[in-house]
């Protein structure tokens, strides 16, 4: 379990209301201002300001009642300082002072991991985030770095504080966003090096901001821990005594004394090591920290085993172990609040990028359900599988569907409508003109000498030949006619709602633009002709096999009369508009 020291129970900010203009303002201002600073004077003020609550306008009994409420959860009573809040809340009429309640609590929510009021109140957070000044703005950033991290988000925590850090702020602004940071990096396991905690401890020091700083002292000894610089944390702790004796906040105190307990029983100083441990557990009652609790209690069981008091040491290993459990528990509770409000917050579209990364609590709890979801998922592998394999073969079986479709009604070579597929189609298109009583034609024709293309120049080429002589019938062909290779070099059109008189006009461009298909693409030159047989339905009936068969002997007709030309079934010529005028002309 990694969770290093939350930097909580801390709301920023100075004055949030109108300058002091008079000796009560001005305590205020000047409580509010020292609060992190100077814990124990910030008590004195505020002790000495509470005898003059009648004298108090409406604001500055707000501004006191807030300042209150700072001081009780400072000294451990989170539900007396909820309740201060709440009554500035629906008090205040200045935001700034709205937004730094709310703030708070969001931080008192942090600390008792009330985890779906927590993001309630970041919601409320986010419905005036543009109405404050900026840096109160960037004062609600701090707060949710703060209250990411305590719940195990940190990477939210790292956005946020970053999102401070780029903005420009006030220097204890700063301060706080560089610890919360600091803890996120640590708490992350990507903080590569001291000069980020030295860094902020320097800077919030000379901020005068001692809380902040120690926790940076923490997070640096957390950091040297996992670097296996034992002596160095050790070390760091021993010389910054003063400072944390300074802050006097019971939370720091608490993870100082466990931390150092820990790095001394490590040294096996043993009784060193027990009494920091008593330190730290005598400052965790009032704090409700687990980790600490856990350090704590975890080296003492190590000390009594050390001192061959096994009864102690099963003891203090057995609360150590009830305390882990109940944290435990607690973030499974907590996780499903979680996963709620970041689903109500994702549905209010609100800016604040939350369910991007499974948090720390996730992973501990996965750690918790390993077998369970080791077989869970074994089940939703062999689960997709089976979809996946049911989906490959459902796309498998429509392609070979569709594939077969296709060789059954196409013609491999040419691509167009096989006999079998052109009488279908060409059927339902008679019977259809028939009861509408419409025209429809029939053409037929046939590659003339087509034995000698493919003895001259090969199979291939009369293969391409042929394409080509499909492609242009399909050409000639509006989009309601059907074009079929009726088989070998034959070919048929139909064209619906055409008599003959049209469709002898497209049989002879068809016919003149075969004759004009360039074959210089095959490596050889030499013509292509084909003769046509043209009937429609007024000569020969709506009777698919009777248009055939008279468009059929049309064709031959054709043949007989020297090929390349096209002729009716009534034994018409079928002459293109050039030779009829050539004709003409020639007469
Ligand atoms: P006609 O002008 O009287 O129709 O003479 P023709 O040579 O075209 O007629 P015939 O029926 O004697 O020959 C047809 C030739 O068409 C024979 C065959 O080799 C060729 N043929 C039929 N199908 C194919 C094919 O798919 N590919 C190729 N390359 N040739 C084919
Ligand atoms: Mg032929
Ligand atoms: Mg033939």
């Amino acid at each position: 379990m990694r969770q290093f020291v939350s930097l909580i129970f801390i709301v920023l900010l100075s004055s949030g209301v109108a300058a002091a203009d008079n000796d009560i303002s001005a305590m205020l201002a000047l409580a509010d201002e020292v609060k992190t600073k100077k814990p124990a004077q910030f008590v004195e003020m505020l002790d000495e300001v509470s005898q003059r609550l009648d004298e108090m306008n409406t604001e500055e009994l707000n501004w006191y009642k807030y300042l209150d409420g700072f001081r009780l959860g400072f000294s451990g009573k989170p539900d007396a300082a909820l309740a201060n809040y709440d009554e500035v809340i629906a008090a205040t009429e200045n935001v700034n002072l709205l937004a730094r309640a709310i703030s708070a609590k969001v931080n008192i929510y942090a600390i008792t991991r009330d985890i779906a009021n927590g993001y309630t109140e970041i919601q409320n957070l986010m419905a005036i985030i543009d109405d404050v000044d900026a840096d109160a703005r960037l004062n609600i950033y701090v707060i949710l770095s703060i209250f990411y991290n305590q719940i195990g988000d940190y990477e939210s925590a790292l956005s946020s504080a970053d999102y401070v850090i780029n903005n420009p702020q006030i220097e204890r602004t700063a301060c706080f966003a560089k610890t919360t940071r600091n803890e996120a990096l640590i708490n992350l396991g990507i903080a590569d090096s001291v000069t980020s905690f030295d860094e902020a401890i320097v800077y919030c020091e000379s901020a005068q901001e001692l809380i902040p700083t120690a926790f940076n002292v923490l997070h640096k000894s957390s950091y040297l821990i996992t670097t296996g610089a034992e002596q160095d944390a050790l070390r760091l702790l021993e010389t910054r005594k003063p400072l944390f004796e300074k802050t006097q906040y019971p939370i720091s105190m608490s993870a100082y004394h466990a931390q150092l307990a820990e790095l001394l029983i490590h040294q096996s100083e043993l009784e060193e090591a027990k009494k920091h441990a008593e330190i730290a557990l005598s400052f965790t009652t009032s704090t409700g920290l687990t980790k600490p609790k856990i350090q704590a209690t975890q080296v003492l069981s190590a000390y009594y085993e050390q001192q061959g008091d096994l009864q102690e040491a099963l003891a203090y290993a057995r609360k150590s172990a009830e305390i882990e459990k109940a944290y435990l528990d607690d973030i499974k509770v907590n996780q499903l609040a979680i996963q709620k409000a970041k689903n109500e917050m994702l549905e209010k579209e609100s800016q604040i990028k939350l369910l991007d990364k499974e948090n720390d609590l996730l992973k501990i709890q996965a750690a918790l359900n390993r077998e369970q979801q080791d077989y869970n998922q074994l089940a939703i592998i062999g689960l997709m599988l089976i979809v996946t394999t049911g989906l490959i073969w459902i796309i498998y079986s429509r392609k070979m569907t569709h594939q077969l479709r296709k060789l059954a009604h196409f013609d491999g070579l040419t691509k167009i409508p096989n006999r079998r597929h052109f009488t279908q189609l060409g059927e339902a298109a008679i019977s259809y003109h028939q009861k509408t009583s419409q025209p429809i034609s029939f053409i037929i024709f046939d590659l003339d000498l087509f034995k000698r293309v493919n003895d001259d120049y090969g199979h291939a080429v009369g293969d391409w030949a042929l394409k080509a002589a499909a492609r242009t019938a399909l050409s000639i062909g509006r989009k309601q006619d059907i074009v079929g290779r009726l088989g070998g070099e034959e070919f048929a059109l139909i064209l619906p709602g055409c008599d003959k008189s049209k469709a002898i006009k497209v049989a002879n461009d068809c016919r003149e633009a075969i004759a004009r298909i360039d074959t210089s693409e095959t490596g050889h030159k030499f013509d292509i002709t084909a003769s046509f047989g043209v009937t429609d339905s007024h000569q020969s009936g709506y009777k698919f096999d009777q248009l055939y068969a008279n468009a059929d002997a049309a064709l031959y007709i054709s043949k007989d009369n020297g090929r390349n030309c096209a002729y009716t079934f009534d034994r018409a010529p079928v002459m293109t508009d050039s030779e009829i005028f050539s004709k003409a002309g020639a007469v």
